[in-house]
């Protein structure tokens, strides 16, 4: 087997430099970042004239697919015209800041969480976030966007595989959208994933489809099955355990994508160390 693209979300202070110093440190081959601030203010350190020679350092050095983080700010799915405005402006600059890289033969995704529709019901809010996607895609549409499998807390869309094979249903052009695995939220929504893998990698194959799944968010999770927490918990120490990680990366459909750490850092090298922990989990 190949080795993984595998590597964690890391601050983008300092700018395209600093944040492949802190990949190399880490020992990754892949990494996540938001592109702005968790608020929305665009990231001055990421400035547009950089990113294509980003795009083609990572090219040169071998590494997988990009998955960056839209900031959480953004909902699809509300209620208020004007955030909805916003994130589709916000999201679709996003696409534009992140095609140079792409430009430059380095792939590169950029993951949101689909939604949470306020009280609207999970159908209106599934159609408010394709019909918004829709609209991001007439602006921008050179990077695809993956839409993150959520724990179903607050009214959060995106809960079950189902509704994201809604969503993507209901956008035009489906080259534009895949999907995201997070570990710790596909066993937090209730897909036992400790127990019956193969069963759950057969029920994401049948409603979404693995050739549409794109990325692996990799994260132990502190509270079990169906608990819809979503409180990540180091590699190995919550209850998804080294047992499943061990079938994760040793999944050659799996293993081929880009897996991103999005565990807490207790030291210094806890990422190098999860990083190293999960390659050497590989037969
Ligand atoms: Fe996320
Ligand atoms: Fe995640
Ligand atoms: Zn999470």
């Amino acid at each position: 087997m190949t080795e993984l693209y595998i590597g964690s979300h890391l601050s983008t202070a300092g700018g395209w430099n600093a944040l492949l110093e802190r990949s190399h440190e880490e020992g990754g081959t892949a990494f996540a970042f938001f592109p702005r601030s968790p608020y929305g203010k665009r990231s001055k350190a990421l400035a547009p004239a950089g990113a294509a020679a980003f795009g083609a350092r990572l090219k040169a050095e071998g590494y997988g697919p990009l998955v960056v983080h839209a900031p959480y700010v953004y909902n699809l799915a509300g209620k208020d015209e004007a955030k909805r405005a916003f994130a589709i402006e916000a999201l679709a600059e996003d696409i534009e800041l992140l095609t140079a890289i792409r430009a430059a033969g380095q792939e590169v995704y950029i993951n949101i969480h689909p939604g949470a529709h306020v009280g609207q019901g999970a159908e209106t809010g599934c159609r408010l976030i394709s019909e918004g996607l829709n609209q991001v895609f007439e602006r921008a549409d050179g990077v695809m966007v993956l839409l993150e499998t959520m724990v179903g807390k607050g009214t959060e869309c995106g809960r079950n595989f189902d509704e994201l094979a809604t969503i993507m249903d209901g956008v035009e052009n489906k080259a534009n959208v895949g999907v995201t695995f997070d570990t710790c939220h596909v066993l937090d929504a209730g897909y036992d994933l400790e127990n019956d893998y193969d069963g759950v990698m057969r029920q994401l194959d049948e409603v979404i489809g693995l050739a549409r799944v794109k990325a692996i968010h990799v994260n132990d999770s502190q509270f079990g099955l169906g608990s819809h927490k979503d409180r990540h918990a180091n590699i190995g120490e919550g209850q998804l355990g080294i047992p499943f990680f061990t079938r994760l990366v040793n999944d050659p459909t799996m293993a081929k994508l880009p897996m991103i750490l999005e565990t807490k850092e207790q030291t210094p090298t806890t990422h190098r160390d999860e990083i190293a922990l999960l390659r050497g989990l590989v037969d």
